[in-house]
């Protein structure tokens, strides 16, 4: 499969006795934005305890990591990693013990400068356990001077690129977002304290009280005196990652505002009516999960009914073992099905959220056919991928991105479909807004850009 996937999920708690447990409930909504790596830190106002592990967060904890968790603050995270590789030094927490006692950072996203500063820390002395960039952070604030406020304030300044991240200490709580805003970060209400996530779909899940989302370039602070917001930068412009939108997020979040499946509907609503004239079909299907939403909005605006021609096995988790092709294809057959008396003999309107590598919308036109659909036409509910992706999503070299090396029609060719078509990025701004970073569609970075050390815009 080729899906894209993204650097993470944070999560977080403030003053409640259940901190543990709720974070690994709000962990638990969050598991799909990674499932390389999970870990939560916990802390009683004397000291930071912390359990991580490799793999989905259940296993992690399956021998009761748990209970050795004390305290009513929490920080946890599950990882994608797409920066560092997938070392147990690089699963998060990253917990550090200092003269100013411990704090343990989670992170979400990618620091566009992290080479440049991995150097000039190590040059003045750092050492580093791991290769994750979020090791970076943790150092950046540990060499700045005064409060820990200021010091985080004044590490932010020197941080280009995708970062929401939680910083607990022994007493307090610190939530921060990067002036762009890339990555999600939200605050909500719990009894008497307060919960951070990536996504607004983990408060539902622990009965918390969405209050807002994290501004750009905004610290949060969180602490006996209760909330207290400063800004590290007045440089600050919304443009939340598009592709949380498309592909991302779960569609019970809302995300600036905005709910993650309405947005998806509109986008398959918005190419149906761009088809109506002409496309003779019988039914729409979606490619399960992310774009089943699409292909609904799809199906309601042409009028064609939305089927479930593809099952997807949920209960197949990584494929570790992959020594050979023809195993490497049947752990990817475990994973999709295809409903044969749904499709057999009809023209199929293929939805899919995204075309990245164009391995698996390959894959899929292949089975709908062997499965004796008459027709297969791909429409994909976002915009062609021709630009990579420096902010935390593993797209980061153009050669990967099938839409940046082939036309559309040899594009059609190579995936086998009938007919193709995107969705322009004109209508995807008028599902999602425009204050988005679209790069990876325009080329439009909203962050200066580093090679070899060198920065470049
Ligand atoms: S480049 Fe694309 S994937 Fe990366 S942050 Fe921007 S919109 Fe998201």
């Amino acid at each position: 499969m080729d899906e894209i996937k993204e650097e993470c999920g944070v999560f977080g708690i403030y003053h409640n006795p259940e901190a543990a447990s709720l974070a690994y409930f709000g962990l638990h909504a969050l598991q799909h934005r990674g499932q390389e790596g999970a870990g939560i830190a916990t802390a009683d106002g004397k000291d930071i305890y912390c359990f991580k592990g490799r793999g989905l967060l259940a296993s992690v904890f399956e021998q009761g990591g748990l209970a050795g968790l004390k305290g009513g603050n929490s920080v946890g995270h599950v990882r994608y990693g797409t920066e560092g590789g997938n070392e147990i030094e690089n699963v998060q927490p990253m917990v550090a013990r200092a003269q100013i006692g411990s704090i343990a950072v989670v992170h979400n996203g990618q620091i566009a400068n992290a080479g440049e500063l991995r150097c000039e820390l190590e040059n003045n002395g750092s050492i580093f356990r791991g290769t994750s960039d979020s090791e970076i952070i943790l150092h950046m604030i540990q060499r700045r001077k005064g409060p820990l406020l200021r010091k985080i304030q004044e590490a932010c300044k020197k941080l280009d690129g995708a970062f929401s991240f939680l910083i607990l200490t022994e007493k307090n709580l610190y939530a921060i977002r990067d002036k762009n805003g890339l990555r999600p970060l939200s605050i909500a209400r719990l009894n008497e304290g307060y919960c951070l996530s990536s996504e607004s779909c983990a408060f539902e899940a622990i009965g918390a009280k969405f209050l807002r989302d994290v501004r750009p370039g905004e610290v949060i602070k969180l602490s006996e005196k209760g909330m207290e917001s400063s800004f590290y930068t007045e440089e600050t412009q919304h443009r939340i990652c598009a592709m949380e939108y498309i592909y991302f997020s779960r569609p019970d979040s809302n995300v600036e505002g905005l709910n993650v499946h309405t947005v998806r509907k509109k986008c398959g609503k918005i190419m149906a009516m761009k088809d109506r004239d002409g496309l003779a079909a019988d039914i729409v299907v979606g490619v399960p999960d992310s774009s089943l939403s699409a292909a609904m909005g799809y199906s309601e605006a042409s009028g064609l009914p939305c089927e479930m021609g593809l099952i997807k096995n949920r209960y197949v988790g990584r494929t570790f073992i992959k020594p050979t092709q023809r195993l490497r294809d049947m752990g990817v057959k475990m994973k999709l099905s295809v409903n044969v008396s749904v499709v057999a003999g009809k023209r199929v309107v293929l939805i899919d959220d995204s075309l990245v590598r164009g391995t698996t919308s390959r894959y899929i036109v292949q089975l709908l056919k062997e499965a004796s659909a008459k027709e297969v036409h791909l429409r994909i509910a976002s915009p062609a991928i021709i630009y990579p992706c420096f902010y935390g999503v593993d797209t980061s070299t153009q050669q990967e991105l099938i839409s940046y090396r082939l036309s559309s029609a040899a594009l059609r060719e190579y995936v086998g479909a009938d007919s193709l078509r995107f969705l322009s990025l004109e209508d995807l701004q008028r599902a999602c807004g425009g204050n988005c970073c679209f790069a990876c569609f325009n080329g439009e970075y909203v962050t200066p850009l580093y090679c070899h050390g060198e920065k470049s815009k």
